[in-house]
């Protein structure tokens, strides 16, 4: 029997609920037949480990990260420390140092979720959002001068690269030639920005010629916010870069029902490292201990777990479990306007998977 080997990093917030929620899931999965088990190894990592050890993550953590098939992380972020150190210090010190540049978003409207666009059918939206997860807005390159002075000044500045624009929209296209509609939308702002923007834009010209059944087109990034609302049904994949895709996704997964159902995946589309799956709501610090967290982002993320580790047959019966609940109002989370409980919505996804 094929063992798969699982690094849980729950964090913070929430994700310390919702992560155990998403081991339990897949453990079930594994005894319900499959061919398959799962060894996991839990990381205390995140802002705890910040007061005990004055880092988010031990240095050597990618070296015990790097011999898993795959990491299930929760999330980071602490009322008591820095945004900038939690999310450096832990998931972008991940996704860096694994070189997981394509972050990858889906967004459907699930069974019995009542979505805010009132004139769109569920069946028109379907998207995947692939966000460059490497470089670009979020690279990291800038510094502060005359700091408390008059005259501080201070740059974040944008790096784009050929190679990292080209890997990322040739992982795009070829996601886009694997759905029904091969259709993508390479989202831009070349028009303001007339360095970087521009090179990929002519970066896109270049690759779409090896994808000749690939429709594609391009948008402005403004005018994508008001597509997305108002044409969804026009969109199927959609790729940008790290700030855009970064707002559009957190657009969509609101425009689907709720932070809390939204999954991702931090890909290593080369399989060099682990690849990293987590639902993209963050610690929500209000809910967090009280048990009131809807797991289903995390569920979610696992079923694309599933599908990167090529155990497509699992994947698929997890989804449909997912769904089943959903479309049940009375195992709805507060998020979606219901009472239910984390622990309710585990329980019956599990007891569905037993069917
Ligand atoms: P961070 O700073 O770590 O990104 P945040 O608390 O600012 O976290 P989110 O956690 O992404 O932002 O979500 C904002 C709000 O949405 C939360 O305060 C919470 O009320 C709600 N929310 C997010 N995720 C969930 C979830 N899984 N279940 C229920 N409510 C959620």
């Amino acid at each position: 029997m094929k063992t798969y080997r699982i690094a849980t990093i729950p964090g913070d917030g929430i994700g310390k609920e919702v992560v155990p929620a998403g081991a339990e899931v897949l453990q079930a999965l594994a005894a319900s037949g499959g061919g398959f088990r799962f060894e996991f190894e839990d990381f205390g990592w995140g802002g705890d480990w910040y007061r005990a050890h004055g880092e988010m993550m031990p240095a050597d953590g990618l070296e015990a990260l790097k011999g898993k098939d795959a990491i299930l992380f929760g999330s980071a972020g602490d009322p008591q420390i820095p945004d900038h150190i939690t999310l450096w210090g832990l998931r972008l010190k991940i996704c860096q140092g694994f070189d997981q540049y394509a972050n990858v978003r889906p967004t459907r409207i699930l069974p019995g979720i009542d979505a805010p666009l009132k004139r769109c059918k569920p069946e028109d939206l379907d998207w995947v959002i692939v966000r460059e997860n490497s470089e670009g807005e979020y690279a990291g390159v800038g510094g502060r001068v005359h700091q408390g002075h008059p005259i501080e000044a201070a740059t974040d500045v944008s790096i784009m690269t050929r190679a990292g624009v080209e890997r990322v929209l040739r992982f795009a296209f070829k996601l886009a030639q694997s759905r029904p509609r091969k259709q993508l939308t390479v989202v831009t702002k070349s028009n303001a920005q007339r360095h970087a923007m521009v090179m990929w834009d002519e970066i896109a010209n270049e690759v779409a010629r090896e994808f000749p059944d690939v429709k594609w087109d391009k948008e402005l990034v403004d005018a994508m916010t008001a597509r997305m609302v108002n044409k969804p049904a026009t969109l199927d994949t959609v790729v940008a870069t790290n700030l855009h895709a970064d707002i559009l996704s957190d657009l969509a997964a609101a425009l689907a029902g709720s932070l809390g159902i939204a999954p991702t995946a931090n890909l290593d589309p080369e399989r060099r490292y682990p690849s990293m799956f987590e639902p993209i709501h963050g610690s929500a610090f209000d809910i967090m201990g009280k048990g009131l967290a809807n797991p289903v982002g995390t569920f979610w993320s696992c079923v694309m777990l599933l599908e990167h580790l090529g155990e497509q047959e699992a994947a698929q019966r997890l989804m449909a479990a997912i769904e089943a609940v959903t479309a049940d109002t009375s195992l709805h989370t507060g998020d979606l306007g219901g009472t239910a409980r984390t622990a309710d919505v585990t329980r019956a996804v599990i007891a569905r998977l037993a069917r």
